[in-house]
């Protein structure tokens, strides 16, 4: 029986890619060294090191130092922020009521290490979110595709891996809760094709966060 679900946040609650992919992509030239959209969408879920360092390694043949990581990932976060905040993912507001009003417990399950989270959550989303069911960058050690954060999330919401659906959209993330052993039902909020995130391992795919509703309206 599932008592549970346990969302990704960027691209899933947030329309949040668009902005992060920008902000990547000119960071990365900024210093001179290409990046593009598409590659932040297949390596979505890593942390801002490892993406650096991924570069400097197919560019330049070497790891990134400290300090070009720092430089790169503060530019980016600049960038970022300029954009002054979060958009709310078009009608995910009716999923997660939806899931509310039926008595799931709703978990986060994100890499993000932004302060302020839940209130930005909250804001949003009211009533939605506790901040006892969310795993955030400061909770695990291991990021996506690790399982860690999603094994963290079912204990966290108190159920097991049968107990909870996942919602993700990125292909690290759709690993990292099949290696938790979840199901994995995956949104296609970006541009990868929809092949990437079957091959990541997700039960289902849907095109729109629309299906998700009618698909969940359908079965739970
Ligand atoms: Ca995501």
């Amino acid at each position: 029986m599932i008592r549970a679900f346990l969302f990704d946040m960027d691209g899933v609650i947030f329309d949040s890619m668009p902005i992060h992919a920008k902000a990547w992509v000119d960071a990365f030239a900024s210093v001179g060294l290409t990046f593009t959209e598409y590659q932040v969408y297949l390596q979505e879920g890593s942390t801002g090191a490892s993406t650096v360092n991924q570069v400097f390694m197919s560019q330049k043949g070497r790891a990134a130092t400290q300090d070009e990581i720092d430089h790169i990932y503060g530019v980016k976060c600049k960038i970022f922020e300029s954009y002054g905040r979060d958009w709310p993912m078009r009608s995910m507001d009716k999923v997660l009521e939806y899931l509310k009003g039926k008595g799931y417990t709703i978990g986060i399950v994100t890499g993000s290490g932004q302060k302020s989270l839940f209130n930005k959550l909250n804001h949003y989303y009211p009533d939605i979110f506790k901040t006892e069911y969310m795993v955030t960058a400061y909770d695990v050690t291991k990021g996506k595709p690790d399982p860690e954060p999603y094994l963290k999330g079912l204990e966290k919401c108190g159920v097991n891996a049968s107990e909870a659906i996942v919602i993700e959209n990125a292909p690290m993330g759709i690993s990292a809760a099949k290696a938790a052993g979840i199901y994995t039902i995956a949104i296609n909020t970006g541009i990868l094709e929809n092949a990437c995130l079957k091959d990541a391992g997700a039960d289902l795919v849907f095109d729109t966060v629309e299906d998700l509703l009618k698909h969940l309206r359908s079965s739970f």
